[in-house]
């Protein structure tokens, strides 16, 4: 058997086919002196202009081939063709040293990318590799470069140190197997609009990716995170039946995705969506969700200026609760932080973001901001099945300062004689190891939990989830988050309480036996995860689930338990096929 690399399965699939190397020169400018600086302005402009079109173009594209949430990156790049900062830095090196437009441009997109850079922020390294490509565009149109140098000409599985959106979409999709990067994380870019486009992608793969030569034979194994090198007949043969079983499964589910997800033994579970914005909310529907579990707030406060009037925020929940109808829609109120700036706020830097003010921390310190959420929530919920749900809830503290809060915010729209909906549920997100543990003593308090797994395995593994280095080890599969788990549904079932989870677990089809053995009333996942899991809860049998959740729960750790979910999968695959014959 042939070597393999190991990374972190960033869209899952499997792919067979040979390597394509992806080097794309980094444009530079030489610094050139002008006669005449108006020029060179009206060359910049024109080639401001024609970048915003492509960039228009692409996100037209993107937005027919992966959807509008993928679409967006190209709205956020084109941002930067407009931002004041950054173009009043350029002109003024034009006009002040009367060097050329492409010299100047690329000077100040790079102090500008370097300055996010050094501020040694995930979210904002993110932002300095937009700036990069955004630069290269624009750098290319003014020296009249022609960036087509990706000659594919055969079905390839890409492989590069790293990819830009750009590089991403701008790949003739048909041709693109795989996606396998030297660096990178499972939420860059890249992986998410990879996951979209369902091609499997493997990140993180180290830098002796970049040894392979062209048209090596490999397979990317995007659920294990795994690259196998010049692999055998016989793993050829064995990774072939799987990709094949995996695709006709994805077919039949999304064939049944309206359905509902009935268990064997007729228990229905609910099917809900992760979403941040309207379009992710059409999208959710046309996947056969069932409501909204996760509404992600954050996305109408960040990239602004300031925050939100409380009228902007209610036109914005009213359409996406007016789109889901009568269908239940869990609005998270806001999560944000050290991780997440939104630098109207002017929140102070901290060591350890995630250990630090965020979520309901922050929101219990920010009155103002806090209440006019609230309201705005109770005012578009009126009449529709909105439950309000607080993220971050570490103690019992907390979680009554919240609860005052809210009945605050419908004091005063009581005061306005506001329509505001007068008997909507509360919720906390169960995602800090001490909220789990206490669950007994919060859920007296609300009426629903919902089990945030990404922070919940990375406080319990103490392991950061945007830290390649140890983000595998925040995995939900190990038993002590299992346990957590465990003990949050059994203390929320006890006061007669449902229990969802909205981590990236729950549209994970291997753990769908466990949390249903484990008792979990509701899975809330990325839309287009769906139709897999629903399939995923028909084949089993409550019976079963619980003994399959009371042996994992035995097991020692995560490889044991997924591997022990794996036989377990592969077992109901097979006789699935059988039914079939
Ligand atoms: C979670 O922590 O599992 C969760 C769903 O919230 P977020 O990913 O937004 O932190
Ligand atoms: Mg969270």
């Amino acid at each position: 058997m042939g070597e393999q690399l190991s990374g972190l399965g960033a869209s899952p699939g499997i792919a067979i086919g040979p390597v394509f190397r992806y080097e794309k020169q980094r444009l530079r400018a030489e610094k050139v002196f002008v006669e005449a600086p108006d020029a060179e302005q009206a060359a910049l402009q024109t080639a401001l202009d024609q970048a915003a079109a492509e960039l228009e173009e692409l996100r037209a594209r993107t937005a027919q081939e992966a959807g509008a949430e993928e679409a967006a990156i190209f709205e956020a790049q084109a941002l930067f063709l407009e931002d004041p900062e950054l173009l009043q830095q350029v002109t003024s090196l034009i006009e002040e040293e009367s060097v050329s437009a492409a010299y100047a441009w690329d000077q100040g997109t790079q102090y500008y990318s370097e300055m996010l850079r050094a501020l040694d922020d995930p979210y904002l390294a993110q932002r300095a590799l937009d700036v990069e490509d955004v630069a290269q565009r624009v750098l290319a149109i003014l020296q009249d470069e022609d960036r087509s140098d990706m000659r594919l000409l055969q079905r390839a599985v890409i492989v590069a140190q790293d990819l830009t959106p750009s590089d991403t979409v701008s790949l003739p999709k048909e041709m693109v197997l795989a996606f396998c990067t030297a660096e990178g994380g499972p939420t860059s870019h890249a992986a998410i609009l990879a996951k979209a486009l369902g091609v499997p992608a493997v990140v993180g793969l180290g830098s002796s990716l970049l040894t392979l030569e062209n048209g090596a034979q490999v397979i990317v194994d995007g659920d294990a995170g795994l690259l196998l090198l010049e692999p055998d007949e016989e793993l050829l043969q064995q990774y072939g039946e799987r990709r094949r079983e995996l695709s006709s499964l994805r077919s039949k589910a999304e064939a049944r995705s309206h359905e509902p997800a009935v268990t064997r033994d007729g228990v229905a579970v609910e099917v809900v969506a992760n979403v941040a914005n309207v379009a992710d909310a059409e999208e959710a529907l046309q996947y056969g969700a069932e409501g909204i579990g996760l509404l992600r707030t954050e996305f109408l406060f960040l990239n602004r200026d300031e925050a939100p009037s409380e009228e902007e925020q209610v036109a914005v929940y009213r359409e996406i609760l007016q789109l889901m109808g009568q269908r239940p829609v869990v609005v998270r109120t806001l999560d944000i932080g050290g991780d997440k700036p939104a630098p109207y706020l002017d929140l102070p830097a901290e060591d350890n973001p995630f250990l630090g003010q965020r979520g309901i921390r922050l929101t219990l310190c920010l009155e103002e901001l806090f209440q006019t959420q609230l309201r705005a929530l109770l005012r578009a919920g009126h009449s529709h099945n909105l439950k309000i749900m607080f993220p971050m809830v570490s103690n019992l503290n907390e979680l009554q300062q919240a609860l005052v809060h809210l009945q605050a915010a419908r004091e005063a729209l009581e005061a306005r004689g506001r329509a505001y909906a007068k008997d909507v549920e509360v919720g906390i997100m169960v995602e800090v190891p001490s909220a789990a543990l206490i669950a007994s003593v919060l859920a007296q308090h609300v009426d629903v939990f919902s089990i945030g797994t990404n922070d919940l395995a990375q406080y319990t593994m103490a392991a950061a989830r945007t830290n390649a280095s140890v983000a595998s080890l925040a995995n939900p599969f190990h038993p002590a988050v299992l346990h957590l788990i465990e003990m949050t549904i059994a203390a929320a079932h006890e006061q007669g309480r449902w229990v969802g989870l909205c981590g990236e677990f729950a549209g994970n089809p291997l753990a769908a036996p466990l949390l249903l053995g484990l008792g979990l009333d509701e899975f809330s996942m990325s839309p287009r995860a769906i139709p897999v899991v629903k399939e995923a809860l028909r084949r089993l049998s409550s019976e079963d689930a619980r003994d399959i959740a009371r042996h994992a729960l035995t097991l020692p750790d995560a490889d044991t338990v997924e591997a022990y979910l794996k036989s377990v999968q592969e077992a109901s695959n097979e006789r699935a096929g059988k039914c079939h014959q």
